[in-house]
């Protein structure tokens, strides 16, 4: 009987859906009555479409039903299920636009004024009470009342309390406001309440000209969102040496607003699309149900892109990364790669995709490749006895792509790979430097990251969308 009732709450509770799904159905459901007002030809446009809040959803507890064990005339017995987290809407009631508002509502007392007061350099909650006029009674219950509530020995300058006669009203961190409130009867008590916050859904595209900075912040993208959009996409693209006039960007983001004080007070990027010299490429954020946050392109590859530590077949390490008496000069010097003993003419691969910046005779190196796989990562290859033709300077390599052969030419004693991994264009050891994660997305979260992908595009074509991630469905991207 235990497994039926378990299996009878689980099947029953509606938290199975991921959240992250919930909040695009919800999104995609707010912009399906949106008018989109894209009828005019522009380089830049941005849309800011109210939706339903996502950060901040109420949840939806399961109904309650009689245990099926009741029907089969067994006793039921109390399992621990799986509790949906309550929302912090439920724990913290929320805040008012004024101290006088929430005054009222918890007291019933109506009072005249209030006041905003600025903390200054050394001053303590207590001066700043006495400059609002407070009796030293009155700041002494207020005191109290705070005690355990909030530390008061850490305040900022510059937080802003509102002062009415009954009551204050301020923040030690976002989202949540402290009030003190006096009773006329109960006294001094306070209360944390949480500010509403509200979700709207964002999209700007635009081309380069200049700077793709200026014109994403021109087309309304946040700061703050244009750097994600750069640690995304920067696995793929060097901002600073790719990116030329007349490539074009994408983004839908996120802003959370405080509905009382109209502020942004957070932003996240969704999608993430970018038109380079021709190639798209674009990423998705995708949650899964570890709550680990990854960006992935349309097939469920990783955004971020992970170098092959051995760039050859059938080789063996034979000398490692650091200091070492040289084979040839005698001296003791710095290794400032790894050699992989391999025959003359064996295939060496790009250890990622990238651009390849140099390829060519390099004094001692012989003949030497470099690749520069984004803004942070370089990996270059020496003493090749051959160089595939068209690797040349400027070539976009494929990871795993062959780019020469196995040979001995310049400073070398036998038929060896030198390869070096370079991190902001120092040399690291290969076998040891932390690389990125470049895992696609795990098998049981396909058809959730499918569907993910599947509500941000129908969320794109609504905001006519240049498709900058391409689309598999055979269409066109323009
Ligand atoms: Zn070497």
């Amino acid at each position: 009987m235990i497994s039926i009732s378990t299996k009878y709450a689980l099947s029953s509770n509606p938290f199975s859906l991921p959240a992250a799904l919930v909040a695009f159905l919800l999104i995609s459901f707010a912009l399906s009555s949106n008018v989109n007002a894209n009828d005019s030809p522009k380089l830049s446009t941005t849309f800011s479409a109210k939706m339903e809040s996502v950060s901040y959803s109420k949840t939806i507890l399961p109904k309650s039903r009689p245990d099926p064990a009741v029907f089969f005339g067994q006793t039921p017995i109390s399992i621990k299920t799986p509790k949906p987290k309550p929302s912090l809407e439920e724990i913290f009631p929320k805040s008012t636009k004024t101290v006088r508002e929430m005054i009222f509502l918890k007291t019933g007392e109506q009072t005249l004024e209030e006041k905003t007061f600025k903390l200054k350099a050394g001053e303590g909650i207590g001066a700043l009470l006495k400059r609002a006029g407070y009796g030293p009674e009155k700041i002494a219950d207020v005191i109290k009342t705070l005690s355990g509530k909030a530390n008061l020995l850490t305040l900022q300058i510059g937080t802003t309390f509102q002062v009415a006669s009954r009551g204050i009203r301020f923040s030690t961190r976002p989202k949540y406001d402290i009030f003190v409130i006096n009773h006329p009867k109960d006294g001094w008590f306070s209360l944390t309440t949480r500010r509403p916050i509200k979700s709207y859904l964002n999209y700007a595209n635009g081309v380069v000209s200049g700077s793709i900075y200026q014109a994403a912040i021109a087309s309304g993208v946040r700061e703050a969102v244009f750097n994600e959009y750069v640690s995304v996409m920067g696995f793929s693209v060097d901002f600073q040496r790719e990116v030329r006039n007349g490539d074009s960007y994408e983004m839908l983001f996120k802003i959370n607003r405080d509905e009382l004080s109209g502020n942004v007070v957070g932003s996240e990027l969704i999608y993430g699309g970018l038109m380079l010299s021709g190639e798209p490429i674009g990423y998705f954020r995708f949650k899964d149900g570890k709550e680990h946050i990854g960006w992935y392109d349309e097939e469920g590859n990783s955004a971020a892109r992970t170098l092959i530590r051995t760039p050859i077949s059938g080789a063996r390490l034979s000398s490692s990364f650091g200091k070492r008496r040289h084979p040839i000069s005698g001296f003791n010097a710095m290794h400032k790669g790894v050699d992989f003993a391999a025959p003359r003419g064996t295939p060496i691969i790009a250890a990622g995709s990238g651009v390849v910046t140099e390829s060519g005779w390099k004094g001692n190196y012989g003949r030497y490749i470099r690749i520069r796989h984004n803004s942070k990562y370089d990996t270059a290859y020496a003493h090749m006895s051959r160089i595939k033709s068209k690797i040349r300077r400027g070539y976009r390599v494929k990871q795993g792509e062959v780019i020469g052969y196995v040979g001995s030419t310049g400073r070398s004693t036998g038929d060896h790979l030198h390869y070096e991994v370079l991190v902001n264009n120092r040399q690291v050891n290969p076998m040891t430097v932390r690389l990125p994660n470049g895992k696609p997305i795990e098998a049981i979260y396909r058809d959730d990251f499918e569907k993910t992908v599947e509500n941000i595009n129908a969320v794109l074509f609504q905001r006519d969308t240049k498709r900058l991630a391409g689309d598999p469905a055979g269409g066109t991207a323009q």
